[in-house]
């Protein structure tokens, strides 16, 4: 069946509402059951809700749905099946906080000043409170708003950078990556099976805090999804009771390294402790997928997953999987940056499969102009995606930049994608992409500066495994002359805000339940 879209005009209130009519003919009947739609559709009239979904440190062949064999995600696979799958969608760090500071304010993390690397327990700085997130952006239109999860935005004196000072209502969640903590207690379900591995030492067990008060030092992991769950499911029943439209912001502790799951996913998976990690975040997205459905809200709010940066492949078979694509998590190849995503709001957004160019940057424009909320009087990296998710039209993003977890002013973009192409000026592999037969990937593979850059066709090649021959192929040169034109226009607009992380480390910020207690930070449990 050929599917037409309309968009509604000023009966959908103030904000242009898509319709689909079945359209064979668009004809007086076409236009009557168009018309009629948007009256339905308009007699909701509630703006959409939005769910945030952000997975950690997994890769583009993570998924079932984007080919992994033995993963099990029934529920994304199903957000795949009836939404639009992204297969060029990228994240705009190689690293847990300068992504999500992109992702929450449509901004290059280096605008707002978070690099180099990642903030810490002990961090001074966190996103600048002048940066405007999704969720202030959504508050003046009446939206609830919560965060629950890993934050790694900043903590603070006195929790000046918690989730609660950036727009959100409520936060469940540990403030930063659990590995961030001395996790040799981690147990992985049944609670006497240790999990994998070791985590960082000498700083205070990892906290689970509501809002700004610890709840609990060290926190249970074997409890913590179900925790999640069951909060954000009274989060959306309030709400929706409440009649109020809602942004819920999930960013998961999984898949990132050490990998845990309570009693409900352990064991589980083909795929070990991985996959085990993988299937409770999938089982937590399969809760709120039926809450949506009981609370009757699904039709009239977008799903959006994705991820924050690609693969830890220092973990081996217990980190992710990039697929197709280059290396992984701190590199600036595209196994890095690259991930999946998935839009789903039935009715509203047709199933398929995109490949067009997109970014966790487009997440704000985007829901901005969905909720009929006003854009930040900011500079934007962001564009708005509307028509892409509605129309499956062209995007309008052309381009990508690509920055190291360690940006500076000094060496600026090492790579920079436009269209098909992608140039690479610098390259450098690290230690957390070690482990595969690649010689681009590890920590071994220094710093290089390219001149004239690597080029690759990423449609041709999608793995980055051929350079373009440059020399044999002049027409190239006039890809290289625009891919110059646009890296000097974007870097002459880049203004690098005042690194957070450069204002270092205080361990008496570190949260701790019992603040008087000694000696620190052992005593810190409660
Ligand atoms: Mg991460």
């Amino acid at each position: 069946m050929h599917v037409t879209l309309c968009f509604g005009l000023s009966t959908a209130g103030p904000r242009n509402f898509p319709c689909y009519v079945n359209d064979s003919r668009m004809n007086s009947t076409c236009f009557l059951l168009f018309f009629g739609f948007c009256l339905c559709f308009s007699g909701a009239a509630s703006p959409p809700n939005f769910v945030l979904l952000f997975a950690d440190d997994l890769g583009f062949g993570d998924l079932g749905c984007y080919g992994h064999p033995t993963s099990l995600t029934p529920n994304l696979d199903r957000l795949a099946a009836g939404g639009l799958r992204f297969t060029d969608f990228y994240c705009t760090s190689p690293a847990c906080s300068p992504s999500r500071a992109s992702l929450l304010t449509g901004r290059y993390q280096t605008r707002s000043g978070i690099y180099p690397g990642v903030l810490y327990p002990g961090s001074v700085g966190g996103l600048p409170l002048n940066e405007t997130t999704i969720a202030e952006v959504l508050k003046p239109l009446g939206y609830a708003t919560a965060a629950i999860g890993k934050w790694h935005l900043g903590l603070g004196k006195n929790g000046t950078f918690l989730p609660t000072r950036q727009g959100f209502d409520h936060f469940l969640g540990i403030p930063y990556s659990h590995d961030q903590g001395p996790c040799s207690n981690l147990t992985c379900f049944p609670p006497d099976v240790k999990c994998f591995g070791v985590c960082d030492v000498g700083c205070v067990t990892v906290p689970l805090m509501y809002n700004e008060v610890i709840k609990q030092q060290p926190v249970n992991f074997l409890d913590l999804e179900e925790a999640y769950s069951d909060f954000a499911t009274n989060f959306i029943f309030t709400s929706v009771k409440k009649k109020q439209p809602f942004f819920l912001y999930y960013p998961s502790h999984h898949t990132h390294y050490p990998q845990y799951a309570g009693e409900g996913a352990a064991g589980k998976s083909q795929r070990g402790p991985f996959g085990d990690a993988l299937l409770e975040l999938d089982n937590t997205i399969g809760n709120l997928l039926t809450t949506l459905e009981k609370t009757g809200v699904i039709n009239n709010t977008l799903i959006f997953f994705s991820a924050d940066n690609g693969p830890e492949l220092m973990r081996m078979s217990r980190g992710g999987n990039a697929g197709p694509l280059k290396c992984g998590k701190s590199t600036t190849y595209d196994g890095g940056m690259r991930e999946p995503a998935i839009a789903y709001w039935p009715g509203t957004i047709r199933p398929g499969v995109t490949h067009e160019l997109a970014s966790t940057l487009d997440i704000l424009p985007t829901f901005v102009r969905l909720a009929g909320a006003e854009l930040p009087k900011v500079m934007l990296d962001g564009v708005d995606m509307t028509e892409l998710l509605i129309k499956q039209a062209k995007s309008k993003r052309e381009t990508m930049m690509f920055y190291p977890t360690d940006a500076t002013e000094k060496h600026g973009l090492f790579a920079l994608r436009l269209g098909k192409y992608k140039a690479h000026f610098y390259t450098q592999g690290s230690i957390k992409s070690s482990t595969t037969p690649d010689h681009d990937c590890p920590g071994s593979a220094i710093l290089k500066a390219h001149d004239p850059p690597l080029l690759f066709d990423l449609e041709a090649d999608p793995s980055e495994n051929y350079p373009l021959p440059l020399s044999k192929r002049p027409e190239l040169q006039a890809v290289l002359e625009q891919i110059e034109k646009v890296k000097q226009q974007f870097e002459a607009s880049m203004v690098f805000g005042v690194s957070q992380m450069l204002k270092g480390q205080d361990s008496s910020l570190e949260p701790c339940c019992n603040p008087q207690c000694t000696p620190k930070p052992s005593c810190c449990q409660c």
